[in-house]
Order: structure tokens, then sequence, then C-alpha cells
């Protein structure tokens, strides 16, 4: 994981580049031409994203070196867990001691922290799981900006708001060129440095549209692209991926096979996961997971889908609340009670601990107005922002009243680097712009 930060190349090795951060190292690998051992540059997500003048990186580096450690200090003092605890039930504390001296908890065993019905024994997992991700991921926080460029759908899941049997939406498609401005926009007003273009499955864009699309952004920008399109098929992910996209956004929704076949009529849940195994095969960054709160969905089902992720090689777990969307045949189901998600973010953290990046979602701010502070305090390390024009966004309803929906980039921006310094997280994804904002604000 890298600071979006400039950093300084210290040593090459084929495509692996060793990158420093302010004497702190790590790991992305080299796409571009001509990189050099004391050249500055910005990673994310694992990969070089450009190169930038060395006057440049000082200047920002410069501006970034003091904070950069006192959000380090901020985020360890919040995540110190007091190891003389109180006395719980001595299987839960058998676990969760274990987990802290590196052993994830066995499917079982995470089932019964699931089922832990105590109040107290729940906080203490949600800080024990802040306690493992500053362990071994630090303060970092990935900021990916979301572009969500058709609501146009060929499927009928049966939750879902833009599904093609809801005949109640305007239905948008973004051209080509409204794609590569908002991308533009993203990446250069607003400083993102990896951006998901995300739509229904959507036949009015080609593979061939879509290749042109990654391709002119990334001839124009530099960011990590990820794709969210549903299932392109194997050739089209090939395609795709030499067209310039390096993640992949596609969660598996649950791994039960029964549920899976009765919300997505004529839809497999082999050919998805098939999507998922090629994808990491050729490249991509994985980003799954799965629905929580599906009719019929038990404890044990949620964590089969845990461990399904991380099975998958997620480099991000995305899961989040099922929320009933009226008019759809699951439209008047509950929705879960928020302290369910903190509990499966805190155990996807346990189970995934030195690697994941767990993310909260947009749905799971739905939910809860302080699910992104309350998530990001139970292992949680990811935040995606909406950067769909808002003339588009709103007619994105995949579940109503989204969190977000109408509020501008930059307010959303303000909000996240806010709330990430008051918890001591570094942004991973948004560019030197915003943080020199949060700074202005310190003064
Ligand atoms: S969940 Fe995705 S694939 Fe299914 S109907 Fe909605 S947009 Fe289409």
């Amino acid at each position: 994981m890298c600071y979006a930060i400039p950093g300084r190349v210290k040593e090459i090795e084929g495509r692996k580049v060793t990158v420093d951060y302010f004497g702190q190292e790590r790991n992305a690998l080299n796409e571009i031409y001509g990189l050099r051992a004391g050249d500055y540059i910005y990673a994310q997500g694992g990969y070089v994203i450009n190169k930038i003048p060395e006057k440049e990186a000082q200047e920002i580096l410069s501006v970034w070196k003091e904070t950069f450690f006192e959000l380090q200090e901020v985020d360890l003092k919040l995540s110190k867990l007091d190891l003389e605890a109180k006395k719980f039930d001595s299987r839960f504390s058998r676990i969760l001691d274990r987990a802290m001296e590196g052993t994830a908890p066995s499917a079982s065993e995470a089932l019964y922290l699931f089922n832990s019905a105590n109040r107290e024994q729940d906080q203490y997992l949600y800080k024990a799981a802040n306690f493992l991700r500053q362990k071994y991921l630090k303060n970092s926080c990935c900021v990916h900006g979301i572009l969500e460029i058709s609501n146009h759908c060929s499927l009928n899941c049966r939750y879902c708001g833009i599904s093609k049997l809801n005949r109640n939406i305007d239905r948008y498609r973004m051209s080509i060129q409204e794609v590569v401005e908002a991308a533009g926009l993203s990446i250069e007003k607003y400083g993102f440095k990896a951006l998901v273009l995300q739509s229904g499955e959507d036949p009015g864009y080609g593979i061939e549209d879509l290749c042109y699309m990654i391709r002119t952004i990334k001839d124009k920008y530099p960011a990590l692209i990820f794709i969210s399109f549903g299932e392109v098929g194997l050739e089209g992910l090939e395609k795709l991926y030499e067209a310039g996209a390096r993640g992949l956004l596609m969660r598996f929704e649950t791994s039960n096979q029964q549920i899976y076949e009765n919300l997505h009529p004529g839809q497999q849940l082999s050919t998805r996961l098939l999507h998922l195994k090629k994808a990491y095969e050729l490249g991509y960054l994985i980003l799954t997971g799965g629905l929580i709160g599906l009719p019929g969905q038990t404890r044990e089902d949620i964590i089969n889908d845990l461990f399904l992720t991380k099975e998958l090689k997620a480099e991000m777990y995305s899961f989040g609340p099922f929320l009933p969307v009226p008019g759809t045949p699951l439209g008047a189901k509950e929705p879960i009670d928020k302290d369910l998600m903190l509990k499966v973010l805190s155990i996807a953290r346990l189970i995934d601990p030195t690697e994941a990046k767990i993310l909260i979602t947009t749905a799971f701010e739905t939910l809860s107005k302080d699910a992104r502070r309350q998530g990001l305090m139970a292992g949680a390390n990811s935040v995606m922002l909406n950067v769909t024009p808002l003339k588009y966004r709103q007619q994105y309803a995949i579940y109503p009243d989204r969190a977000y929906q109408d509020e501008l980039i930059q307010v959303q921006i303000e909000d996240t680097l806010s709330l990430l310094r008051s918890l001591g997280r570094a942004p991973t994804d948004l560019g030197v712009v915003h943080e020199k904002q949060v700074f202005s604000q310190k003064k």
C-alpha cells in the first residue's frame, strides 16, 4: 500500500520498485519506461502511476513532512488496545489473543465471534480489528473515486433499483467524451489517483468502446483505473487489461449458490467466480465481496463469503448491507442493523489482517450516518467518493436515498479529509491539492 504523496525511487529490480516515503519503504510495480533510482513518483494500489519533477516533489514533501508523522502518532494512540481488558468468555478471548499474535481465526472461530451477543465483547472485537489494521497496514486509507457512467442494465437482479425491470427511472449513458472529461476532472482538479468506472451491464457500450475509453483516459491522465461493468467475458477482461485497466470491482454478492440463483435470474455463480479468477490471473487487482442481510442468508453464509473473498485474493473487501428498493421483488424486506455490518468488517480484518483493504461502502453509509467513522475504527481502511456528475448521480438509483447523492465532490473530499485527519489516517489515493487544504485548516 503506497501513500499518495511523492515517493523517491530507492531501488529498481526488474519491474519491482522500492519506494521511500520519509524513511519508510513500500514496494510497487513499474510500468513507466526509463524510470531510475532517485526519481520521484506517485504510486497507487501497488503500481507506479507517474513520475514528477524533483522540485515539485520536494515542495509537496516539505508541506507533508510534519503532518506525515503527526498523523501516525494520532492513529497509534487511537488504535491502542487494552490487553488487560475485562474478562470475556474464554473462547472469545482465546480467539482474539491468537489473532493478535498472528493466527487468523478459522471459519468456526469466526462464526463464534459473529454469534457473540455481548455488546462489550463486540466493542472489543472492533477495537481488536482496528489494532490489527494499524499493526500491519499503518495509517494509510484508500480514497478512490467512483464514476458511474451508465445506469442501463440488461440484467434483472431482484434487489437492484436499476435492473432492466425497473421502468420508473430515467436512464442515462455518458458519452465516451463525457466520461473522459469527468475522469480528467476527478484526476486533475480533485487529485484522485485511483478511479473506478462503473455501470450496469450496458449493451450500449461494446468492449471496443470501453477499451477506447480507458486508453484515452490513461493516455491523458495519470491514474489507476478500475473497471466495474459486470461480466464482460474472459476475452473482454483481457482486452480491457491491455487497454490499461488494472483493477476489477465485481462482487460475487453471495457464496450461497441457491440464494445467488434466486437473486440473479439466468446468472451462474460459477461464471462470476471464473471472471474473478481469470482477472486475478491477468494481473487485475480484485475488489470483491457481497451483500449482507439477504433474505435466507445465514451467518454461516456470511462467514463463507468472507473466506471466499480471501480465497479470491482480494485486494479490497467490499461488503455492504442489502437495502430494500421499493418496487423490486425484495422491496418489502427489512434492512439490517448497522452493528451487523461492523461485525462483518471487523471479522474480515481478523481473517485477513496483513494485506486487506476493507471498504466502507456507500450502502453502509446510507444505512448509518456515522458508518464511515465507526467502520474505520473497526478494521476498515478504504472509502470511495462519488465523482459522477451531479446531473446523473441521482439516476444511478441502485437503492433509495444513497449517501452523497447530492453532494459536490469538493464537499465530499473536505468532509473525508477532515474525518481522516481526526483519526490520524493518511489518504492514499488523493493528491496533494487536497492535503494542502487539510493543512491550511490546521493553522
Ligand atoms: S446489480 Fe448490477 S448487474 Fe444486477 S441489475 Fe443491478 S446494475 Fe444490473
